[in-house]
C-alpha cells in the first residue's frame, strides 16, 4: 500500500517539465501574495488564454457555445472559470476549486499609535497562525484603500529590493526567562503583533511627532490621509520571494503555498486541456477559506450558483430546476493542501495514512477533528472513479488523512459544495510547515496535481 516516491520515475523530459511548471508557479506566487493579487494574476492567464468576462456577454446576444471560454470576478478576491464542454450543463460540471487566501496579519482600522519613539501599526491576525512564528521576520505591507470618491488605490511595501520592510519585534534572549517559561501559544498574544511602521520624529511637531512623520510620508508619497485606512484592507505578510528548498532544488520554500500551489495547479490544467471538453470544466478561487469560507467572496457565498444559473440563461435554457441538476451532476476535486509526514514530529502523524512530500497528489477521503466532525468523508465510489481517472492518466498519487486521530484537525471548502449533493474529495499538495510564515513543498507534488486535475477536468464518467 505504500505509493512510491514520483521523482524515481521521471524521464530527461518530464524532469525539465518539473523545473518549468516550478518557475511558473514561483512567478505566481510572487505576484500573488494576497486574495486579491491572485485573482489579478487569474484574470490576466484567463485573458492570454481566450477567457472573458461572464458579463461582457450578458448585455449582447451572444449564445455559449461548446469550446467557450469565461470567467466570472467575485469582488476581485474570488473568481470562476469555465471552459463549456459539449454535454449540456444539466448532465455535470468538472469542478477544481482551491482558495487564494493565506493566513496572515491585518491592520486595523484605526491602527497608528506612538510608543517611545516608535510608530506601529496595530493589526489582527487573520486564520490560524502560530503567533510567536511571525516576529522577528521581514514583512511587507499588500492592500488597497477605498478612497470616498470611489477611487481605489494599490498599497504595496516591501517587495522591490529598494523599498524598506516593516516587521514586529521579539524580547531579546537575555531579558526573556519569563516568556520562555509560558506556553508557545501564550508568549505571543495577538495584541503584540504590532508592527513598527517608523522611528523618526517630525522637526518641529510637538504632540506624536514619529506618527505626524509617518502620516506625512503617506500623504506625500501616496496621497492617503490617516481616516483612509478606516476603508483600507492592508496585509502584513513575508516579504521576498518564493525560492528553491534544498541543495537538489527538490523543494519550494515561500509564503502562502496554502492554498496557492492547489490554485495555480488548477489554472495551469485548466488552460493546458487539449481541445473542447466533454463535461463544462470549472476552476474556481475562493476567499475566506482561512476563517470559515464566509462573506460575499468565501465559498458559502452563492457565487457558483449564480454563475451556474447565469451561463444556462446564455445557452437559452435557464430554469431553477436545470441549476439544481447541473450542480448534483457535478463532481468536484476540493484542492487544498495536506499535512506533509514531518519526521521530525513523526508522532503527530500516522505513518501509513500520511501524505509525503514527493509521493504525489493527495487524496483526503475525509479530514475534520474528532471523530471526523466537520468534514466532507467522500464516497467510496467518488474515490474508485478517481482511482481509475489518476492511474490511467499516469498521475502519481497518494492518499493521506490530516495527522493522528483526535490530535487536531482542519476542514477545506468540500463539505460547503458537497450541500448541493455532488460527489466531492479533498485533493492536494503535502505542505512542510503549514502556516507558517514561509511554507515548503516539494516540485514533483506540484507537476503531478497539475496532471491530476487535467486529467479529472478531462474525465467523463
Ligand atoms: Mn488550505
Ligand atoms: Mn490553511
Amino acid at each position: 500500500m505504500e505509493r512510491p516516491n514520483a521523482w524515481k520515475f521521471y524521464s530527461e523530459e518530464e524532469l525539465a517539465e518539473v523545473e518549468k511548471t516550478s518557475a511558473e508557479y514561483k512567478t505566481f506566487l510572487n505576484r500573488g501574495k494576497t486574495e486579491r493579487e491572485c485573482v489579478r494574476e487569474a484574470v490576466r492567464m484567463a485573458e492570454e488564454n481566450g477567457c472573458l468576462p461572464l458579463e461582457s456577454l450578458m448585455s449582447g446576444n451572444k449564445a455559449l457555445c461548446p469550446g467557450d471560454r469565461v470567467y466570472v470576478n467575485q469582488m476581485g478576491k474570488a473568481i470562476l472559470l469555465f471552459i463549456i464542454g459539449k454535454q449540456p450543463l444539466e448532465a455535470g460540471i468538472n469542478i477544481v476549486g482551491a482558495h487564494i487566501d493565506s493566513p496572515r496579519i491585518d491592520l486595523k482600522q484605526n491602527p497608528f499609535y506612538e510608543d517611545s519613539d516608535f510608530v506601529y501599526g496595530d493589526t489582527h491576525y487573520y486564520g490560524g497562525i502560530k503567533k510567536y512564528q511571525w516576529v522577528a521576520r521581514e514583512l511587507a505591507l499588500h492592500g488597497v484603500v477605498a478612497l470616498k470618491d470611489g477611487t481605489v488605490k494599490d498599497f504595496v511595501v516591501g517587495e522591490e529590493e529598494s523599498d524598506p520592510v516593516v516587521g514586529i519585534s521579539d524580547l531579546l534572549i537575555h531579558l526573556s526567562q519569563e516568556q520562555m517559561e509560558k506556553k508557545l501559544k501564550d508568549s505571543i498574544t495577538g495584541e503584540d503583533l504590532d508592527i513598527i511602521l517608523g522611528g523618526k520624529p517630525l522637526q518641529g511637531e510637538e504632540k506624536e511627532p514619529v506618527k505626524a512623520a509617518l502620516l506625512q510620508i503617506l500623504k506625500e508619497r501616496y496621497e492617503l490621509e490617516e481616516e483612509d485606512m478606516i476603508s483600507a484592507e492592508i496585509e502584513a505578510v513575508p516579504a521576498g520571494k518564493a525560492r528553491d528548498f534544498g541543495l537538489d532544488r527538490s523543494m519550494i520554500i515561500g509564503y502562502g503555498h496554502d492554498d496557492r500551489v492547489c490554485s495555480f495547479a488548477e489554472l495551469k490544467a485548466l488552460f493546458s486541456l487539449e481541445g473542447v471538453p466533454e463535461k463544462t470544466c470549472c476552476c474556481m478561487l475562493v476567499d475566506k477559506e482561512e476563517i470559515g469560507s464566509v462573506g460575499a467572496t468565501g465559498m458559502r457565498s452563492n457565487f457558483l450558483e449564480n454563475a451556474v444559473a447565469e451561463i444556462l440563461n446564455l445557452q437559452g435554457c435557464y430554469s431553477e430546476l436545470l441549476v439544481r441538476r447541473a450542480l448534483r451532476n457535478s463532481r468536484m476535486l476540493s484542492c487544498d493542501v495536506s499535512a506533509g509526514f514531518d519526521p521530525l514530529f513523526a508522532s503527530a502523524f500516522e505513518k501509513k495514512n500520511a501524505a509525503f512530500l514527493g509521493r504525489g497528489v493527495c487524496f483526503n477521503k475525509f479530514t475534520g477533528s474528532r471523530g471526523k466532525s466537520g468534514s466532507n468523508d467522500a464516497n467510496a465510489e467518488f474515490m474508485g472513479e478517481l482511482r481509475k481517472i489518476m492511474d490511467d492518466a499516469e498521475v502519481r498519487w497518494q492518499t493521506a488523512e490530516l495527522g493522528r486521530v483526535d490530535l487536531g484537525g482542519g476542514g477545506t471548502i468540500a463539505y460547503i459544495c458537497a450541500l448541493y449533493g455532488m460527489n466531492v474529495i479533498d485533493s492536494g499538495v503535502a505542505v512542510l510547515s503549514m502556516h507558517a510564515p514561509m511554507e515548503i513543498i516539494s516540485k514533483a507534488d506540484l507537476y503531478e496535481s497539475v496532471k491530476a486535475y487535467r486529467a479529472f477536468m478531462a474525465s467523463t464518467c
